[in-house]
């Protein structure tokens, strides 16, 4: 019973990860609570308690612009 079949019509290079903690969305897409930002061109999810930390990171740097 150790088969390695794939779904059919389920690309593998379709999984959404958190860029951050690696953390695999479930059923390939990122759900509503994750947090999709595009940095040079390429699309980066995070995960619920990342985006939190990434907002706080993008807060810091914009405070950061102005001294
Ligand atoms: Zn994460």
């Amino acid at each position: 019973m150790d088969e390695e079949t794939h779904p059919p019509g389920q690309p593998a290079a379709k999984t959404v990860e958190c860029a951050r903690c690696g953390t695999a969305a479930e059923g390939g897409t990122a759900p509503p609570t994750w947090l999709c930002a595009v940095e040079d061109g390429r699309r980066l999810h995070f995960c619920e308690g990342c985006a939190r930390l990434h907002i706080r990171a993008i807060e810091s740097r914009l405070d950061s612009l102005w001294w």
